[in-house]
């Protein structure tokens, strides 16, 4: 019997967003929220140190 199981696998749901920056395609393990900037990968880290 296959159920829809092992779903608790360490894989995040991934959301699917524009990077507020470059304007990119990318994927956030979070929902993005209209009133906060979301930043692909490469602007994240960018804005972490400054
Ligand atoms: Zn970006």
């Amino acid at each position: 019997m296959a159920g829809f199981g092992d779903r608790s696998f360490g894989q995040r749901e991934m959301h699917k967003a524009v990077c507020s920056e470059c304007k990119k395609d990318c994927e956030v393990p979070f929902k993005p929220n209209k009133d906060k900037p979301v930043y692909c990968r490469d602007c994240y880290q960018k804005h972490k140190k400054f």
